[in-house]
């Protein structure tokens, strides 16, 4: 059977689903140790991290470029407790073996391999994409665990014959969990189930809302094309992303940045300082926040204006994404630089409100399912350079262009340009690769 990886079209859905009380508590009970496990882990690694940091200190403080000093009894008690742990998280099975509660039954052991894999994606993440380091996962009002489909004893994956099966197109079976009852199917994979089409379900995610919805998401792969591709357009386009507006086009096309949810974003400030005014009148009666009714109610108000802006700005970026695709053979980007942005605060919560990353996500989803083309490149230079005669600004004498200037004329073959317009076009010649080879755009 092959993997994943090696299937050639891959397709995500999500399906409400319905648990019965017994079902719920064996998400929680699930969602709890995959929390746990992997706070084992974040917790093991922040003992390092301290650890190093105290070594190093000493380090710095004797003069000498090694440390043979003796250590104290906190760093011994320390590194013990490091030995320990590290032990513990060699294995999964380690950390089984001493806690009893991830042995019952209704603990799925997916479940536990998957927290260790999210721990590993949290820094490869860290280290890749500049995410900050992996921290605690708090106990929230919304739990989600990971589990796999696994194919024992199967030569073809279907969407009926794995640990993970839909029953019916009404019902699915979750390892563990048993049959759940599920709520519209989409046509498309509907058809597939039917029809016995081969497709491999992979990763499943089992979520629950703070407002106490249930949503299965899977991941499909499949030889067979789950859509239809689009058809060829002969048409090539450039996206400059920037803060004045969502995005700009090598047509000199501006598409506003999502400001619609503005409303909801006020209604959402008002309704957290409500919740926030409930929560300390509760602690000041002494009362606890789980029977403060009045509290909880607030809570679930705050969390229905949460999903409602996620979803405003899920189908501002769906549609968008769609219409880049559809339209254009070849899409071409810029690389999102966190790390950099992330220095900025003002800025980097400018680029989580706008969505960029889920966006370039959507666009690189997309084109291959239509069997279109989307690349990144690296921004450097895309802003400064002209791109008619492909003068550098800051080089050579010329003055660099400061964030201000809207417009602005190049000093060397005297055009006018519109700065974001003149780096959206920067940015589809450089993925085209007319940058190193200019006769690419003569011919
Ligand atoms: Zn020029």
């Amino acid at each position: 059977m092959k993997s994943m990886k090696k299937l050639a079209y891959h397709f995500g859905i999500k399906l409400r689903f319905y648990p019965s009380t017994k079902q719920k508590q064996m998400i929680k009970q699930n969602y709890d140790a995959q929390r746990f496990v992997y706070n084992q882990y974040v917790g093991a690694n922040r003992l390092i991290y301290h650890l190093k940091r105290t070594s190093k200190a000493k380090q710095l403080n004797s003069g000498l470029p090694f440390v043979m000093m003796k250590m104290t009894k906190y760093e011994i008690e320390a590194a013990n407790r490091l030995i320990e742990k590290q032990e513990l998280t060699a294995k999964p099975k380690n950390i089984r073996d001493k806690y009893d509660f991830l042995r019952r039954k209704e603990i799925d052991s997916l479940a536990i391999a998957n927290a260790i894999q999210n721990y590993r994606k949290a820094w490869h993440n860290y280290r890749k994409i500049g995410h900050g380091i992996p921290s605690f996962h708090k106990k929230s009002n919304s739990w989600s665990y990971q589990t796999n489909c696994q194919y024992p004893g199967q030569k073809e994956a279907y969407l009926d014959n794995g640990t993970v099966r839909f029953i019916d197109h009404k019902h699915v079976k979750l390892p563990k969990l048993g049959i759940v009852r599920i709520a519209g199917l989409r046509p498309l994979i509907k058809e597939r189930l039917l029809n016995h089409v081969s497709i491999k379900i992979g990763t499943v995610s089992i979520k629950k809302t703070a407002d106490d919805q249930f949503y299965l998401s899977l991941q499909l792969g499949s030889d067979t094309a789950f859509v239809k591709s689009y058809p060829k357009t002969n048409s090539q386009i450039g996206i400059d992303l920037n803060l004045d507006n969502f995005l700009t086009d090598s047509n000199g096309v501006v598409v506003a940045n999502p400001r619609f949810y503005r409303k909801s974003k006020r209604k959402l400030a008002k309704a957290q300082r409500v919740l926030a005014r409930r929560q300390r009148r509760a602690k000041k009666e002494g009362r606890n926040l789980y029977q403060a009714k009045n509290y909880q109610k607030q809570r679930l108000i705050v969390a229905r204006l949460h999903d409602k802006i996620r979803r405003q700005r899920n189908d501002f970026l769906q549609v968008l994404s769609t219409a880049l695709i559809k339209n254009h053979d070849l899409v071409v980007a810029e690389e999102l630089r966190s790390r950099n942005l992330l220095k900025n605060h003002a800025l980097s919560q400018a680029v989580s409100d706008v969505g960029w990353r889920s966006f370039l996500n959507m666009l690189a989803y997309k084109a291959d399912l239509y069997g279109k083309k989307f690349l990144t490149i690296d921004p450097k230079y895309t802003t400064q350079r002209c791109h008619a005669c492909g003068s550098i600004m800051g080089q050579n004498g010329y003055k660099k262009l400061t964030l201000q200037a809207r417009k602005w004329t190049c000093p060397v073959c005297k055009n006018k340009h519109i700065r974001d317009w003149n780096a959206a076009v920067n940015i589809l010649e450089k993925g085209q690769g007319i940058w190193e080879n200019p006769q690419i755009k003569a011919a």
